[in-house]
């Protein structure tokens, strides 16, 4: 016989009725022992919206420069602007990349890089430009941050920013930069990052000109339960007010080459468990959200699979190219599609092709 604390029963019966949980509720269940009737429980409301399907997309990553005048201490990413490894992709370089993937059957590029000094909003629009011009493809570019930095840059406000960008051809963008919102958290991992209000009012004016972006949250740092909680309920009221996410993506902390693990030694990311608590949490949590992502390149491919019983119904996309994780250490495999649906299968799910904005293509 399982058992289950009462506290923790009492609040999965609520989520299963449709009652949405409140911020402390979710809190007992992030300190709960019962991580197994959890994970039930935000399987049962996976399946209630989305059956056995499980979502992939066909895309390609490009990191266009790693070049960048941030100090996040998560990063293992970024390098300063004289060395000798540093790039910055020519917007033609990042046109035949475009092309290549979509003649490969990618429906979405996905653009994000470094903050590198000698580049501007020019820049950044003629990417755009280069990516649309040979091909009909869904862009999905620049973080919060990035658009920020461009904004700051140009001397435009975030809102025309964004409007510039969606005429010269960006669809949606992700919603990275996000990190955990607590600011006294940010001032220890990315202090010169944009503030969480910044990230807000970025992502609700982009919602708001008609450019959906996702939503993400860094977890398994430094950050707390309850810096974790009321992450998601930030993300929760935004949706709300906008319905502009597509979709959250937990993202599990890739800690073995950056700076923030040599400063607290004993950081080792997540446990396995703690990841799937993570996304069921998310899963019961966020009940106006539809689609929860299980990111295969930050948990792996078999945690990523199990996600898929513990409320993640997406299984992100085969990006073709990864960077970032890549420098932190995690060893990044390539997935192709074929493979993709396999693991879908395999974690006993129906494979589904979707696009960017969740429409079905199978
Ligand atoms: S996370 Fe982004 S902004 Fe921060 S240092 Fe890395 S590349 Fe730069």
């Amino acid at each position: 016989m399982i058992q289950v604390e009462e506290e923790t029963a009492d609040i999965l019966e609520k989520s299963l009725s449709g009652e949405r949980l409140t911020k402390e509720e979710a809190y007992e269940l992030m300190l709960s022992d019962s991580l197994f009737s959890i994970g039930q429980a935000a399987d049962i409301l996976r399946e209630k919206r989305c059956g056995a399907d499980v979502s992939y997309v066909v895309n390609r990553n490009i990191n266009f420069t790693n070049i960048c005048q941030g100090s996040c201490k998560f990063c293992a990413y970024k390098v300063g602007r004289g060395s000798k490894s540093g790039f910055l992709m020519s917007p033609d370089t990042i046109q035949r990349l475009c092309k290549e993937a979509v003649e490969s059957g990618a429906t979405e590029i996905c653009i994000q890089g470094g903050l590198h000094p000698e580049i501007d909003i020019d820049y950044y629009a003629d990417i755009l430009e280069a990516a649309k011009s040979k091909c009909e493809v869904h862009i999905h570019a620049f973080s919060p941050m990035e658009v920020f930095y461009m904004a700051e840059k140009s001397g435009l406000g975030a809102k025309e920013t964004l409007a510039l960008l969606k005429e010269k051809g960006l669809d949606s963008m992700p919603g990275t930069a996000a990190e955990i919102f607590d600011q006294e958290v940010r001032e220890i991992i990315c202090p010169e990052k944009i503030s969480a209000d910044e990230w807000i009012d970025i992502v609700k004016t982009a919602h708001r000109l008609g450019v959906p972006t996702t939503a993400t949250m860094l977890y398994g740092h430094i950050e707390r339960p309850e810096h974790r909680v009321n992450h998601l309920e930030i993300l929760r009221n935004i949706q709300d007010e906008t319905e502009g996410f597509t979709e959250f993506v937990p993202l599990s902390f890739i800690h073995y080459n950056t700076h923030l693990k040599s400063l607290y030694p004993n950081l080792h990311g997540a446990s396995g468990l703690d990841d799937l608590r993570t996304y069921a949490i998310s899963r019961l949590f966020l009940d106006n959200f539809r689609n929860i992502q299980a990111s295969w390149v930050k948990l792996g491919k078999k945690l990523a699979q199990v996600a898929l019983s513990y409320g993640a119904n997406d299984l992100g996309g085969t990006i073709m190219d990864e960077s970032i994780s890549r420098a932190a250490g995690q060893k990044v495999d390539v997935l192709d599609e074929a493979e993709m649906r396999s693991l879908i299968a395999g974690a006993e799910k129906r494979p589904l092709k979707r696009n960017t904005l969740y429409q079905h293509l199978d």
